[in-house]
């Protein structure tokens, strides 16, 4: 019985990750070794959802917070980690600010959640991070998932390997970039990259973003880049 329930799972695994790569455009070959080696990966993908609580992030013109979308996307993300056998820790499944209670300013609670998820993710035994966000601009026309990295070992190499999937977007030419201001990137001591998903400034994005089929090629996205990087950690590529 257990074997055939394994056997059955391994099947799932299978379907689950050649569907992903027809979606994402990534051949069959890749897919079937991302199959054998996320089941034994050691690392625990931490996945953070940006801002929540009183710091919704990003608005959008009709009110949609970021820090909504960015908990939707990250609770599909971990979905889809656990069902690749893969560690996942979430800094927040609710949404709430992780400041310590002894703040009364905005900003410092701002300060102190900060402070809180890279504590958060430098305990995490073997940690790699993922953080989600969205993008606003002044000018509604930009559009585009873009990545952005820790000046960490391997950030980079995940942050192109993310952003090399372009099948939810082929329109989408942005590169990864050094994440060069952000308080986070800078003070993790693990591989890490920060994900903006997409332009809230943009109504025809910020739609798209909303919806729980782009939430989900999104989130797969990312679980492939994520899963591919670990495969070229695990074959001495990277
Ligand atoms: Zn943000």
């Amino acid at each position: 019985m257990r074997f055939i329930i394994q056997h059955c799972f391994s099947y799932l695994m299978i379907i689950l990750v050649i569907t992903t790569a027809v979606l994402l455009g990534a051949n069959f070959y890749t897919a079937v070794a991302v199959v054998e080696t996320v089941g034994s990966n050691p690392v625990t993908v931490v996945i953070d959802a940006g801002h929540g609580g009183e710091d919704g992030g990003a608005v959008s013109a009709d009110g949609v917070r970021e820090s909504v979308i960015n908990l939707q996307i990250a609770l599909r993300l971990n979905d889809l980690f656990h069902l690749l056998g893969t560690e996942t820790k979430m800094t927040r499944t609710e949404d709430v600010s992780l400041h310590s209670d002894d703040h009364a300013t905005i900003a410092a609670k701002k300060v102190s959640d900060l402070k809180n998820r890279v504590e958060l993710v430098n305990g995490v035994p073997n940690p790699l991070l993922v953080s989600i966000h969205q993008n606003m601009f002044e000018e509604s026309k930009y559009h585009g998932m873009q990545v952005f990295y820790a000046p960490t070992g391997g950030s980079q190499s995940l942050a192109e390997t993310i952003q090399s999937i372009t099948a939810i977007d082929p329109t989408n030419r942005r590169v990864a970039k050094p994440a060069e201001s952000i308080y986070l990137m800078q003070n993790i001591r693990c591989t890490g990259v920060l994900v903006e998903c997409g332009f809230l400034s943009n109504p025809e994005e910020c739609a798209k973003l909303c919806t729980d089929g782009y939430q989900k090629q999104m989130s797969l996205t990312v679980a492939a880049g994520v899963t591919d990087y670990l495969r070229k950690v695990s074959t001495n590529e990277v």
